[in-house]
This record gives structure tokens, C-alpha cells and sequence, in this order.
């Protein structure tokens, strides 16, 4: 039984609509759903339907869309149903605010970072899913957090795996970590061959069923670029401690290396809803109908070294970390323009890079940022040099 301070626990999902979210219900309804688990605050973006849905399902106090133009849709969806309705930024906002104990910050992109530092702000243990936060704010978001007084929930299944497996009392001997990475569709194609993807093979992910954005991130390997650089912020390592290996299986989900030579590492099905239901009920193991791991069947595990040349991201992300300061939010705000027009089919699949690369070379003196706002005037500085060398 999973309780909250005075009876069921309260939780807030942000994204409840996309793929973590639904996944986070769907670990809330097997460990005890209403019973132990009251859903104060559940949001979405354009698909009100399900938000209405989802909302109704579970007898939600508070559903938001994040789209104002969607606001008079949801009212309707959830009118007499006694559910409170909200939209648009200052909706997210009033909604993070709320008390709750455990929130589930899966909102895609830049724009779940508003909300989740106002939900950390006001102390609730945060499960990140979203990658911004870190990639973007990334100290100031771990202070915000430290200060609320909550927990930092790493889901991310990496991260996750290495929160699982890093020794609290054994910090001081960690040697590095090592990110496994599928190497996605395009793992063993040449660079010719990648030079004229289309969005509909980049993003049928070989292993995992995720969103648009995030598949197409893992095909370009921006994704593992952007979950170096929540490593780095979430574990306190150095640029140097931190590997990628390219792991097709998708078994291991990361490695610690430790200084005496060992090796611990977390391996599962390729599933989010281990890291989601860790992440939920911490510090416990919770009970879930994951599929098991039959090693006689996969009889092998595989390892290759990243090629940079071809997954230039990597490299992208070791600049940034090296180079520091406000890199990280300029690499992320670049990388999400350049995705953009590669899904509407105005940038080429390669180019990507390229774009970033570009940005973050023309905003390399930027100072550190002492605020929040500090750090979404860098993101729109570089959304506008990227959209400037695209257009
Ligand atoms: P999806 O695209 O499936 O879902 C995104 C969610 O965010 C939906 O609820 C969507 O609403 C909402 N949303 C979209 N745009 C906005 C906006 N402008 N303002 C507020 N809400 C918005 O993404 P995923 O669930 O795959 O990923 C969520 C986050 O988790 C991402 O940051 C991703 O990188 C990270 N993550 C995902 C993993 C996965 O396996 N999927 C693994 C690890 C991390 P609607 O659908 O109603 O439009």
C-alpha cells in the first residue's frame, strides 16, 4: 500500500496525454489506482479527448490543456463532471503549484520547464521524465529542487538505471558511468544512406515505443547527446566521466563503474514502466506485470563503440559540457528548432547538427545564468539564430 502523508497519495502527471504519461496511469492503476493514489492535477496539449478522458477515469481535481485554443473543447468534454478546467501557460502554472506529494514532469520540450520547477519550488518529489529541465537549467533546476525539498526522481530509463544502481554510501568511488544506447534505425546505415531520411523511418524506434520528438532524437542520437548533460547535472560528474556505448538490445539500460574495477549495471525489458514505477515507489520495489528477462532466449549482448562521424550529437554534447555556462540550453533550443523543420520536411535529416553546431559556435561568450529568466532569454536567442540560419 502505497500511502501519502494523510491518506492516499497525491500526485499531479503533467504530459498525462503523451507516452510516459499514459505509462505513469498505467503503473498508477496496478499499484492500487484510487485506492492509494488521489490525482490532483492531470494535463495535456492538444488532445483533449483523452485529457477528458483520462481526467473522468480517474476522478482528477484539476485538468489543464496547455492550448488556449482548447480550452472551450476540454470545458465541454468535462462538463457536470465536477472536474475544475484550465489552459495555457498561467493554467500549468496555478496547476504545478498545487500541494502534491509526487509529480510525474512529462510534459515534451522547453515548455515543461516552467511548470515543473514551480511544482519543485513548492517541495513534491519530482519524477523527470522531461529532459530540458536538466539540459537546459541544469544547476538551477537541481538547487530548486534541493531547496523545495522533494526528491529528484530520474526517469529517464538511463538515468533511472544508474540512480538504481549508484551506492549512496559509495559516491566518492565512482570512476564513470557508462549510457547504453540502442544506436536506433540508423545504426549500421552509411552516412549516404542517412543523408535522405525521411521522418517516417526516423522515427520507428528498433526498441522503444516513445513520442515523435524523442524517437526522432534517438535516430539522430540528440537524445543520448541531451542525456550526457542530465548526467552530468544529476550525478555531480565531470565531462570525462561520462561514456556512451552503443548497446542494440536495449537490455542494459546503464552502467556505474566504480574505482576498485567493478561494473554494476540495471537490465530489464525495454519497458518505461520500471523506471516509472521505481520513480513512484521509491525507496521500495513495486510489483509490476513487466516482462521478464529470459536470458537463455537472447543468449547475447552487444556492444560497439558510437560513431561521432555519423552521430555527430555526441560530440555536440561533450562541447557543450566542456564549454559550460549557458552551452547546454543553446545546444537543446537549437536542436529542438532544427527537429521542427526536419518534421515538416524543411531540414535535412544531417543538417540537424549542422544547425546546432552553428548556434552554439555564435553564442559561445554568452554569460552563465544567474536566473530562470536568464535562461529562457538564451533559449529564444538561440531558437532565433536557428530559425535565422534554417530559413
Ligand atoms: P509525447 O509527445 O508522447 O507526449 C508529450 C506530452 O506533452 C503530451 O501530454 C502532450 O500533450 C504534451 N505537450 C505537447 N506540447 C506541449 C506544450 N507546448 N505545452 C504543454 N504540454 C505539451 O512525449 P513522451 O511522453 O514520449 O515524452 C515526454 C518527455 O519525457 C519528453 O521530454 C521526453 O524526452 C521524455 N522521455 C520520454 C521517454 C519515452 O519513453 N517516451 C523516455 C525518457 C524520457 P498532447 O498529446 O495532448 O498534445
Amino acid at each position: 500500500m502505497i500511502m501519502g502523508r494523510n491518506g492516499p497519495r497525491r500526485l499531479s502527471i503533467f504530459g498525462s496525454t503523451g507516452s510516459i504519461g499514459k505509462n505513469t496511469l498505467d503503473v498508477v492503476a496496478h499499484l492500487g489506482g484510487l485506492e492509494n493514489f488521489e490525482i490532483s492535477v492531470l494535463t495535456g496539449n492538444e488532445n483533449v479527448g483523452l485529457l477528458a478522458a483520462q481526467a473522468r477515469a480517474c476522478n482528477a481535481k484539476v485538468a489543464v490543456t496547455a492550448s488556449k485554443a482548447h480550452y472551450q473543447a476540454l470545458k465541454s468534454e468535462l462538463s457536470g463532471s465536477g472536474i475544475a478546467v484550465a489552459a495555457g501557460q498561467s493554467g500549468l502554472m496555478e496547476a504545478a503549484e498545487l500541494d502534491v506529494e509526487w509529480v510525474m514532469a512529462a510534459i515534451v520540450g522547453t515548455a515543461g520547464l516552467s511548470p515543473t520547477l514551480a511544482a519543485a519550488r513548492k517541495g513534491a518529489d519530482i519524477a523527470l521524465a522531461n529532459k530540458e529541465c536538466l539540459v537546459s537549467a541544469g544547476g538551477l533546476f537541481v538547487e530548486a529542487v534541493r531547496r523545495g525539498g522533494g526528491k529528484l526522481l530520474p526517469v529517464d530509463s538511463e538515468h533511472n538505471a544508474i540512480f538504481q544502481v549508484l551506492e549512496e554510501n559509495q559516491r566518492h568511488a565512482v570512476e564513470r558511468i557508462i549510457l547504453t544506447a540502442s544506436g536506433g534505425p540508423f545504426r549500421t546505415a552509411s552516412i549516404e544512406e542517412m543523408a535522405g531520411v525521411t521522418v517516417e523511418t526516423a522515427r520507428a524506434h528498433p526498441n522503444w515505443s516513445m513520442g515523435l520528438k524523442i524517437s526522432i532524437d534517438s535516430a539522430s542520437m540528440f537524445n543520448k547527446a541531451l542525456e550526457m548533460i542530465e548526467a552530468r547535472h544529476l550525478f555531480g560528474l565531470s565531462p570525462e566521466q561520462i561514456e556512451v556505448i552503443v548497446h542494440p538490445q536495449s537490455v542494459i539500460h546503464s552502467m556505474v563503474g566504480y574505482t576498485d574495477g567493478s561494473v554494476l549495471a540495471q537490465l530489464g525489458a525495454p519497458d518505461m514502466r520500471t523506471a516509472i514505477g521505481y520513480a513512484l515507489a521509491h525507496p521500495r520495489r513495486p510489483n509490476l506485470p513487466i516482462e521478464r528477462l529470459d536470458f537463455a532466449k537472447l543468449a547475447r549482448l552487444d556492444f560497439e563503440a558510437p560513431d561521432e562521424q555519423r552521430f555527430p550529437a555526441l560530440r555536440l554534447a561533450r562541447l557543450a559540457m566542456t564549454r559550460g555556462g549557458v552551452q547546454g540550453a543553446v545546444l537543446n533550443a537549437a536542436k529542438e528548432v532544427a527537429l521542427e523543420a526536419f518534421i515538416a520536411g524543411r531540414l535535412s535529416f544531417l543538417a540537424m547538427a549542422d544547425v546546432t553546431e552553428t548556434v552554439m559556435d555564435m553564442l559561445i561568450d554568452l554569460p552563465d545564468a544567474a536566473t530562470m529568466d536568464d535562461v529562457f532569454a538564451i533559449d529564444k536567442e538561440a531558437r532565433q539564430r536557428a530559425a535565422g540560419l534554417i530559413n
